[in-house]
């Protein structure tokens, strides 16, 4: 018995939709993409009700001829592909119009460069009306209208109106990014929701970006053989909530790909809190063919065929970026904005969010605040009392140039003022002293051990089972890193000696925290690759707070020092270490 048969054709196009076109968003790129191919330098894109009750996209691209117009509406129909291997157009499957035709009501217009007249074909649930003539206007319009009309199913999966118009406003900005050469306007009704002007690829991202301000943004331009990276990212005191602000290209064409949001989450785990997501535009270029675009008909899945290439270049770029930091490049920290602006006065027109004040969008900063202001309270007495560790600052050499300039006094026992030759200098020096730590116990860490101190009286805790087999486990690796301890029987640990930069912490609160990282972790880690966590969590314990008096020379070491640590730009939470005020800025401020 057999219940085989052929689909009739429109099922076959509206089962293609689900996967083409699984909303608006999707048709919006799908047309857009279809004007690129076409050649067009302006493309308007207008939604209705975010795209659910109309998507219309006008381009000014080579138009098509009667045939053509016919033809593009059937399935696998297209004037693009020739060698799978090598896909240099967007679309090439030959299946996005004959989809949508399938699910929607849509009227095509287009007009062929020197054509007297244009043409325009309907199709309504997958069915073509026959073609009719049109007022002449070059290049090729799309209408889509009450997407999914003729799939209920899926139109009960559609969200609602401010869901799809941010979708649809993501593609459009993925778009406008990638081709910057090419005005773009979006449309809601008729109100211009964006509108990109042609120009330099710098322009377009600071456009489409935003509020961010440029300052904050590091070009990348990085080469390794055929391949190349270039766009930019956001310094790591500008991380946001979400990932809204990552866009990821390969050869032109948005993509999202689990080994670029790896590599760019591993290039900054060092640099930002926990849940904040660095600003990044990375436009990566490579030989077709070592990329598959084949591989989802969205397109916006990819198949790397090195994987570990890509990873391992993407993470060397994104890191040699990163370790420009401002003092190498010669440029600020974060600006100066003069007070009437701060305070509103002078705001005219447009408070260009460009103009406003930087923010320290870190959420931890509260959260590190209060855990380092807090006084610790040393449970067992230690060998010294906390200091600043001022003997393994580097010293001053005379004559060194210092380009965060010479102390010249505190205050609020938080900040450092110094004066270089042409600014004045604000070190925040617990964010300062906390990057300088972290950088050196990992360097002390990676070369065998770090400093660690012993307890004047060893500290007895105990443990549930489970867990102090996990501290067992992780025995040596704790020892390299400044904490030693043993275990005396099945339910207790002896902690002997802390790293030297916890001088004065509480080791049982230091180890129950421990005790539940280790838990959440679990058997087998790899101490190196948690190295990150763990410092958190026994920096949390540090006893050196904002809130201490610093003598001259001990400002001077740790200016010096800082200096000379790499990403001395911001602390490990994201925060930034200093602010440069240059005096021309000051002399500007005060009229002189
Ligand atoms: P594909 O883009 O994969 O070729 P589509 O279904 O998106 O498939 O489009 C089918 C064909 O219709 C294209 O190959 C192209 O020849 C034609 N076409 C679609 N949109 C346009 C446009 N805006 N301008 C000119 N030609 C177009
Ligand atoms: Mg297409």
């Amino acid at each position: 018995m057999s219940c085989i048969r052929r689909l009739p054709h429109a099922l076959v196009n509206q089962i293609a939709a689900g996967e083409v076109i699984a909303r608006p968003a999707a048709v919006v790129k799908e047309l857009v993409e279809n004007a690129l191919d076409a050649g067009a330098t302006c493309i308007d894109v207008t939604l209705e009700e975010g795209g659910k009750s109309a998507i219309i996209v006008q381009d000014n691209g080579v138009g098509m001829n009667h045939e053509d117009l016919t033809l593009c509406v059937e399935r696998h129909t297209t004037s693009k592909l020739k060698d799978l291997t090598r896909i240099p157009t967007f679309g090439f499957r030959g299946e996005a119009l004959a989809a949508l035709g399938s699910v929607c009501r849509m009227t095509l217009t287009s007009c062929l460069q020197n054509a007297s007249q244009a043409s325009r074909l309907s199709v309504e649930g997958g069915k073509s009306s026959p073609l009719e003539p049109a007022p002449r206007r070059q290049g090729t319009c799309v209408e889509v209208q009450d997407l999914f009309f003729a799939t209920p199913a899926r139109l009960k999966f559609l969200k609602s109106t401010a869901t799809e118009r941010a979708h649809c406003e993501g593609v459009f900005k993925r778009l406008a990014l990638a081709h910057p050469a090419i005005a773009f306007r979006l449309f809601e009704g008729t109100r211009t929701v964006l509108s990109y002007k042609p120009g330099e690829q710098v322009a377009r991202i600071t456009e489409v970006l935003g509020n961010v301000p440029q300052e904050d943004l590091l070009p990348i331009d990085a080469t390794e053989g055929a391949w190349h990276l270039s766009g930019v990212l956001g310094r790591p005191t500008i991380t946001q909530a979400t990932t809204e602000k990552q866009f990821f290209f390969a050869n032109g064409r948005a993509i999202q790909d689990p080994n670029c949001q790896g590599a760019l989450r591993f290039a900054f785990q060092e640099l930002i809190a926990r849940h904040r997501y660095p600003v990044a535009v990375l436009f990566l270029t490579l030989p077709l063919e070592e990329v598959d675009v084949n591989v989802h008909p969205a397109k916006t899945e990819v198949r790397f065929q090195n994987p570990r290439r890509l990873r391992s270049f993407l993470i060397w770029a994104l890191a040699q970026t990163l370790q420009q930091t401002p003092m190498e490049k010669g440029a600020e920290g974060p600006r100066l904005v003069p007070l009437q602006k701060v305070l509103g006065v002078s705001q005219t027109r447009t408070t260009s969010a460009r103009e406003r004040p930087p923010r320290t969008s870190s959420p931890c900063l509260a959260e590190t605040q209060s855990a380092f202001q807090l006084p610790s309270t040393p449970v067992e007495p230690v060998l010294s009392s906390p200091s600043w560790e001022a003997e393994k600052l580097a010293l001053f050499e005379e004559g060194a140039p210092c380009p965060l300039g010479h102390a010249k006094g505190q205050i609020r026992k938080r900040y450092i003022l110094a004066e270089t030759e042409d600014a004045l200098v604000i070190v925040d020096q617990h964010a300062a002293h906390e990057r300088i730590i972290y950088e050196r116990t990992k360097e002390e860490f990676a070369q065998g051990g770090v400093a660690q101190q012993a307890l004047l009286l060893p500290v007895t805790l105990s443990f549930d089972e489970d867990v102090l087999e996990l501290f067992a486990e992780q025995q040596t690796e704790f020892f390299r890193l400044g904490l030693s301890y043993v275990i005396s029987n099945t339910s207790s640990l002896i902690v002997e000696a802390l790293p030297t930069f916890l001088r004065g912490a509480d080791p049982r609160s230091l180890m129950q925290d421990l005790a539940e990282e280790l838990q959440a972790w679990g058997k087998g880690f790899v101490l190196s690759e948690k190295f990150h966590e763990v410092f958190a969590t026994l920096s949390c314990h540090t006893s050196i707070r904002s809130g201490r008096t610093l003598s001259l020379n001990e400002m001077e070491s740790l200016l010096r020092t800082l200096e000379k640590t790499v990403h001395a730009g911001q602390c490990n939470h994201g925060r930034p270490t200093y602010l440069r005020i240059p005096f021309a800025a000051c002399d500007k401020f005060f009229a002189r």
